[in-house]
């Protein structure tokens, strides 16, 4: 049998021809397709600007400059991530504050984000991770108590929804992720949803350089911009799969619904939240009952690559990586993110996936578990 990964992108054959019809053009950067893939963005998240960047981390940490965030302010986020949610706070000369998760959504736990703001704190970064949406309207509602900015890393929930609206349709400054592994791709790349044109422009420049140009052809640089623009190749694959995007979530769902139908419930697995109609199930991840097992989980998911399926860890709680452990951070600092990131395990879970292929899954789990079960 085929390895089975824990994840794939579903590229289809218009996709394909739209890469290689950029690759004819003779226009490979930035260009038209970039603006089209900007205009159909916008279009999806309902008429909000929107300017695409060749990654997420470049989004979020372009947010931070536009939100006037430097040397000095703090800015609130979960322990709980990929590390270029922190890290790019780091990048601005920011302090990253964190609160730990609640145990049930596994994202940035509401109830104690408001006893770690101070006079310092100047923005609130939620990640949903998994692509379970934070609760939007409690999180607002806490930024305006503090005249706080947010700034959304949505790198794993595009085209997920808070109470039937999309992401990114609402609040503050939303990034979204192309990376190959996300729910839609475009290789490498992202965007930024922002809340007005002076916002775009501010966007544009600090993605190119700073430079901006006049109508005549002059041009001028006032601030400080790096290189982060997306290029039209990558734009076209980003073209075809907002197209999908719907029906990928839609299959995500399903698919993550099936696990939860064929998952033996005696294995002791701590299952992610049910949830069906918000979230896009960027992954599915169960939680090992460690205290229970005789492996490590590393020797879980080395057995599970022998059963031809691949297994990922997203993510080891970020506070105990080296660079912020020498910021002061220690072990026992975010206890339930710190369990989680030990115990957590990425199931395969893409569009393309079977039903047989769930079915394999879960077979292959109970397999190397049941033995090892105490
Ligand atoms: C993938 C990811 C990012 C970074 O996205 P890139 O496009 O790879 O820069 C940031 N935050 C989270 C939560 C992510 O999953």
């Amino acid at each position: 049998m085929d390895f089975l990964p824990f994840t794939r992108p579903c590229l289809d054959e218009d996709t394909i021809a739209a890469v290689t019809a950029v690759l004819r053009s003779g226009w490979l950067t930035t260009g038209p397709k970039a603006r089209e893939f900007e205009g159909a963005l916008s279009a999806y998240v309902g008429g909000r600007p929107v300017r695409v960047m060749n990654s997420a981390t470049a989004a979020l940490e372009i947010a931070l400059r536009i939100a006037g965030i430097g040397p000095g302010d703090e800015v609130i986020t979960t322990p709980l991530s990929w590390v270029a949610t922190a890290n790019v706070i780091l990048a601005v000369g920011a302090t990253p504050v964190f609160v730990d998760v609640d145990r049930e959504s596994r994202n940035i736990d509401l109830n104690r984000l408001e006893a770690a703001i101070t006079p310092r704190t100047r923005a609130l970064l939620p990640v949903d991770l998994a692509g379970l949406p934070v609760d939007r309207d409690r999180l607002y509602a806490i930024a305006r108590r503090h005249d706080l900015r947010v700034i959304e890393d949505a790198a794993q929930s595009c085209g997920a929804q808070w109470q039937g609206r999309r992401l990114g349709s609402m609040g503050d400054l939303v990034a979204f992720s192309f990376h190959a592994n996300k729910n839609m791709t475009s290789g490498e790349g992202g965007c930024l949803v922002l809340n007005d044109e002076n916002e775009a422009r501010l966007c544009e420049k600090l993605r190119l350089q700073g430079v901006t140009r006049a109508a005549d052809g002059t041009m001028d640089v006032d601030v400080l911009g790096g290189k982060s623009n997306l290029t039209d190749i990558a734009a076209a694959i980003g073209l075809g799969q907002l197209r999908q995007l719907d029906g990928f979530n839609a299959r995500r769902r399903y698919l993550a619904r099936q696990y939860f139908v064929h998952l033996d419930r005696t294995l002791g697995l701590e299952l992610p939240l049910p949830e069906f109609e918000q979230g896009n199930w960027h992954m599915f991840q169960p939680l090992l009952p460690l205290d229970r097992l005789r492996i490590t989980r590393g020797a879980f998911i080395e057995s599970m690559r022998a059963e031809g399926i691949g297994v990922g860890v997203h993510y080891p709680a970020m506070h105990l990586f080296t660079l912020y452990r020498q910021r002061g951070f220690a072990v026992g600092d975010f206890p339930v993110a710190e369990d989680i990131g030990q115990r957590t395990i990425t199931l395969p879970l893409f569009p393309a996936m079977q039903d047989a292929d769930v079915l394999r899954v879960c077979e292959a789990v109970a397999r190397v578990l049941r033995p090892v079960l105490v």
